[in-house]
């Protein structure tokens, strides 16, 4: 399979799942727009590097997600940059794990805003482009949490119930426009966001971090392994590939069994 002269946006891409999807879709020849919200020399020296060593061409572009005119701008500076947006991956993400008695409302707005709303904007500029071409993969990295629930993640549940619901919608939308819409629900990955958890899962469970490891995290997973960064970029490259072009509106679980339970 063959990604050249496609161009891939992927929110939230300097670390974690972002960066592993992105690895993944320049490797097969996209080109890339790497995004966080931060601006640095650093954050432009990644798209650099990223391009020399895999040998396509990569950008990043700073952009809140949390603020709509700033996903707006992500997908106008990339088609500028690249002269079209070709596959969409709304992966940025934040966590916040508090009972819902005690969970901060400014919390809750800015999940809802970053890991949900984000993709409502991005995808309603991306689309456009899409139809007019007749291609596009829009592959929304959902979570297990947007199929099933945990106690403390009130917001994280509801705004990846939320996110595949908005997939379903989109791919309708999209089925006869040669483009796919699906979400991945990953289980664990231990990630800077996995290990940021950690504390506040200590706290609000009242174990320490090995026990919190075993028991909340991985006692979820049947196969008792964390979920490989890697293997997400290989599912959001198999879902961009034309052998997935009938696969649209669905969720693909990369959680080592945690919702066959
Ligand atoms: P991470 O913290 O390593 O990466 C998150 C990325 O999003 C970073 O690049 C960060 O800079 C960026 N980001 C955060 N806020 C942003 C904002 N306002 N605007 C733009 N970018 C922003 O986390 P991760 O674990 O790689 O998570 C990536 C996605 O995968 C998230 O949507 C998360 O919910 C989802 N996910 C993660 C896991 C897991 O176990 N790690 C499991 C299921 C789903």
């Amino acid at each position: 399979m063959s990604l050249a002269g496609r161009t891939a946006v992927v929110t939230g891409s300097t670390s974690g799942i972002g960066l592993a999807v992105a690895e993944a879709l320049a490797a097969e020849g996209a080109r890339l727009v790497l995004n966080s919200f931060t601006d640095s020399a650093a954050d432009h020296a990644l798209a650099a590097a990223l391009a020399a060593r895999i040998g396509t061409s990569a950008a990043y572009v700073g952009a809140d997600m949390a603020d709509p005119a700033a996903c707006e701008r992500l997908i106008a500076e990339a088609a500028a940059r690249f002269g079209s947006v070709d596959i969409l991956v709304n992966n940025a993400g934040i966590q916040h794990v508090a009972p819902i008695e005690d969970f901060p409302p400014d919390k809750w707005n800015a999940i809802l805003a970053i890991n949900l709303s984000s993709a409502f904007h991005t995808i309603r500029a991306a689309v456009p482009a899409m139809k007019a071409k007749g291609w596009g993969r829009i592959v929304n990295i959902a979570s297990a949490h947007g199929l099933i629930a945990s106690p403390y993640k009130s917001a994280y549940v509801a705004a990846k119930h939320g996110l595949v619901g908005l997939t379903k919608t989109v791919a309708l939308e999209l089925a006869e426009a040669g483009a796919t819409c699906n979400a991945i629900c990953p289980g664990y990955v231990m990630t800077p966001l996995v290990e940021a958890q950690i504390p506040d899962q200590m706290e609000a469970h009242q174990m320490d971090r090995d026990t919190v490891i075993r028991e909340v995290m991985l006692a979820r997973q049947p196969t008792r392994q964390f979920v490989a960064a890697t293997e997400i970029g290989a599912t959001a490259l198999f879902l961009c590939s034309d052998a997935a072009r009938q696969i649209t509106g669905t969720t693909i679980s990369v959680d080592g069994g945690w919702t066959a339970m």
